[in-house]
């Protein structure tokens, strides 16, 4: 006598909806011979299954264990079902209304897709939007949520009868893939010339192909806005995309082919490799190898080369077809503006630098930058974060909803809804309209997308951030709580927040940030709890010449390091060491600044004492983009030859120490590599044992470490391992930049422990 069939509700929770969890569920349910059906809702994905409890379990089970590698499975809440056994299991349309599911991030093409695109039995042979429910488009093609097609900007390319039939066949591996296209129906792309004509061509990419190979940058749109691409080997091609991009020296990435292409041109550990593989392609930073084919222009002065793997099937095609071993592929931006991803914007924008446009007609909704991470530390971390990790949230304690404004360079944005913190995409250095303008709509659209109506306000403690400006123009229009967060304290809150972390030490090494007391922070050690802070110690605070200009010209710290360490003698040393170097009349102009000390604002900054010391071995006396002299001081340092003293005198650490004993060893003629190691190896041990103190003093064991200086790898594992030494546990950023992209959600959590109180 068979047994009456038992019906289970199955409610997933998570990220289930666009990454082929339906047709996952609809294989396995048929399989163990269940009926009932499986359908898209607000919340999840929910199954309503029918048949022996054996066989249900067992799908639970596969829930669990077989679920499709892009979903992320939260909850699963069951419930009995008393209705009449339906005859088979079926999939049903998306059920409307209610937003709590969450969308996934872009992803790299597969490999059964790869096959098809290089197979000319394929009728997607060549075709450079081929995708499925294991890859694809995601975040950048979605409008609004839940995520179906109408919902897409795909939703202007009826599908042809053959993608139909695919999009609606369980048994399918397109079966619900929004993006789903071919060359009949979907999406394509042409040429223009710079001016904007479109060129009739049989065959856009092998033209485009060929200009590169001849040594011309190419602007060509991809998944989340446009890329300038030359051939990497092209040394003259690398230098005129300098030239016209005004960016003398800030790295550009570079796309290779594979990863053993990757193996020839780096140094890479098993940990590198992983994340050059992972879904989110995200760009790499890893140690070159020595010599490079790669043209000399590419990283000037550093170690490092930030390599990617082509993520979509335009770039399969690009590196393929022109049998390039590597492109420069760096943001289609003109300098100081965020990344173009409209057509009509790029050819406005970009026609100066560009000598061809490669376009598309699959709408992007909003830019989206390629995300770069680094190891440092043990592990592989964000230096910037976007394509291949937005929108994923982190995890918030819930209270009203805030939206953090973050800082004023690599802001991002963060609006929190319940439990879930949604950290916008990196935006950019707010300091012009274009990216105001661009900030302005990443907010509505993360507002518009996870319905979240802020209740309250958070931003930096600066008034003259633009950041801060916009958040005070929101709270006053909105009638909204403002919080304003010290730079600092946002920084670590916001690794407090990636580990759930109520009280814990802080060390801060950083840019400037403004500090409570009106000075610049940058070198802090703070106790931080829930809505308290406490300024344990700081870097010995050391006058800026001129203010920010000393921000970029690094023998202005220099110089006044040196005064601060050896009075006028010093500033003897310091002008003989930089005459020959800068400018005669403005070194004038900084030395009277020093003895006067006039317009010098005083800071604590660890960063500006990065600049010093890269400055006073001649390593670099400029910074053209944001932490680049740091970047190679940390380049050239060798093992140290000794320690430097690093003494703490009421709870200042005291730098000028350390600025003496490097003017007696430049005087002696020790190798800069050597006592650029012995700065950071110092560092570490100077600031280990000021962190030991403050332990004693609290009898607080856990030490979360930020800011942006822990983007510098040797300094990272030097204090790490100091401190876990020490007995403390050591947290560093592993989701978030340690830089200021990581800030908006340390401002967010922030203000949620403040509206607590
Ligand atoms: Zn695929
Ligand atoms: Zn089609
Ligand atoms: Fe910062």
């Amino acid at each position: 006598m068979a047994r009456t069939p038992q019906g289970l509700g199955i409610l997933v929770r998570g990220v289930v909806q666009g990454v082929g969890f339906r047709p996952f569920v609809f294989r396995q349910a048929k399989s163990l011979g269940l009926t009932g059906n499986v359908r898209n809702t607000g919340e999840g994905v929910l199954i309503e299954v029918y048949g022996p409890r054996e066989a249900i379990e067992s799908l639970l089970e596969s829930l669990r264990r077989q679920a499709p590698p892009l979903a992320e499975i939260e909850e699963i809440v069951v419930h009995p079902l008393n209705g009449t056994p339906p005859p088979v299991f079926t999939v049903l349309a998306s059920e409307h209304g209610g937003k709590a599911t969450r969308l996934p991030p872009d992803v790299a093409t597969c490999e059964d897709c790869l096959r098809e695109l290089f197979d000319p039995q394929d009728r997607r042979f060549r075709y450079p939007f081929i995708n499925c429910t294991n890859c694809g488009p995601r975040f950048t093609v979605v409008e609004d949520l839940p995520y179906d097609r109408e919902n897409t900007t795909l939703r202007v390319f009826p599908m042809c009868a053959e993608c139909s039939a695919e999009y609606s066949d369980p048994a399918n591996r397109r079966f619900h893939a929004e993006p789903n296209a071919c060359p009949r129906c979907g999406p394509r792309i042409w040429l223009t010339s710079r001016n904007g004509e479109r060129l009739e061509t049989e065959d856009p990419l092998r033209e485009a192909v060929e200009a590169v190979k001849r040594g011309k940058i190419l602007a060509a749109r991809g998944l989340g806005g446009f890329h300038l691409i030359v051939d990497a080997l092209n040394e003259r091609a690398c230098r005129a995309l300098r030239d016209r991009k005004h960016r003398p020296r800030k790295p550009l990435a570079v796309m290779v082919p594979d990863l053993e292409t990757a193996r020839t041109l780096a140094v890479l550990d098993p940990a590198e490799e992983e994340a050059l593989l992972s879904p989110a392609r995200p760009i790499v930073l890893v140690r070159q190898r020595e010599p490079s084919p790669l043209a000399p222009s590419i990283a000037p002065g550093l170690n490092l080369v930030g390599l990617m793997l082509p993520y979509t099937p335009l770039h399969h095609l690009l590196l393929r077809e022109g049998g390039f071993k590597a492109l420069v592929m760096t943001s289609g931006n003109r300098s100081g503006e965020p990344l173009c991803y409209l057509n009509e914007e790029a050819l406005e924008r970009l026609a100066a630098l560009a000598d061809l446009f490669l376009l598309h007609d699959r709408e992007i909704v909003i830019g989206l930058d390629d995300s770069v991470v680094r190891k440092a530390a043990g592990k592989v971390r964000p230096v910037r974060r976007a394509r291949g990790f937005v929108p994923d949230p982190l995890p918030f304690p819930g209270g009203p909803s805030i939206l953090a404004v973050g800082p004023l360079l690599k802001n991002t944005l963060c609006l929190t809804r319940n439990r879930e913190a949604f950290v916008s995409q990196h935006v950019g250095d707010l300091e012009n309209l274009e990216t105001e303008n661009f900030w302005q709509k990443i907010r509505r659209h993360f507002a518009h997308l996870f319905e979240i109506r802020p209740e309250a306000i958070a931003c930096d403690l600066h008034p003259d951030y633009l950041s801060t400006r916009l958040a005070e123009e929101l709270a006053a229009n909105e009638g909204l709580p403002l919080i304003r967060v010290p730079h600092h304290v946002a920084h670590a809150a916001a690794v407090m927040g990636e580990f759930g972390l109520r009280r814990a030490l802080a060390l801060c090494l950083d840019g400037l940030g403004l500090g409570p007391d009106g000075t610049l922070w940058g070198g802090e050690v703070l106790l931080v709890e829930e809505g308290r802070f406490l300024r344990l110690g700081h870097l010995r605070p050391v006058p800026q010449p001129g203010g920010d200009a000393a921000n970029k010209k690094t023998w202005r710290m220099a110089l006044s390091f040196l005064h601060q360490a050896l009075g006028e003698k010093g500033l003897t040393f310091g002008q003989r060491l930089f005459s020959s170097r800068v400018p005669e009349k403005e070194l004038a102009i900084v030395v009277r600044m020093i003895r006067r000390g006039a317009k010098s604002p005083l800071t604590s900054s660890a960063g500006r004492l990065f600049d010093a010391c890269a400055a006073l071995l001649g390593v670099a006396l400029e910074n053209t983009f944001e932490g680049e002299a740091p970047m190679r001081l940390e380049a050239v340092a060798a093992a140290p030859h000794r320690l430097y003293p690093l003494p703490a005198r009421d709870r200042v650490l005291e730098t000028p120490a350390l600025i003496r004993e490097i003017v007696r060893d430049l005087s002696r003629g020790v190798p800069p590599e050597a006592i650029a190691g012995a700065v950071h190896v110092s560092l570490a041990e100077g600031l280990a044992s000021f962190v030991r103190e403050a332990g004693k003093d609290t009898g607080i064991r856990e030490v979360v470490l930020s800011g942006g200086c822990f983007q510098n790898a040797l300094l990272s594992q030097s204090l790490k391992e100091r401190l876990e030494e020490a007995g403390f546990e050591v947290f560093l950023p592993e989701r978030l930049p340690a830089n200021d992209g990581g800030l908006s959600y340390g401002q967010a959590l922030w203000a949620a422990w403040a509206l607590k109180r």
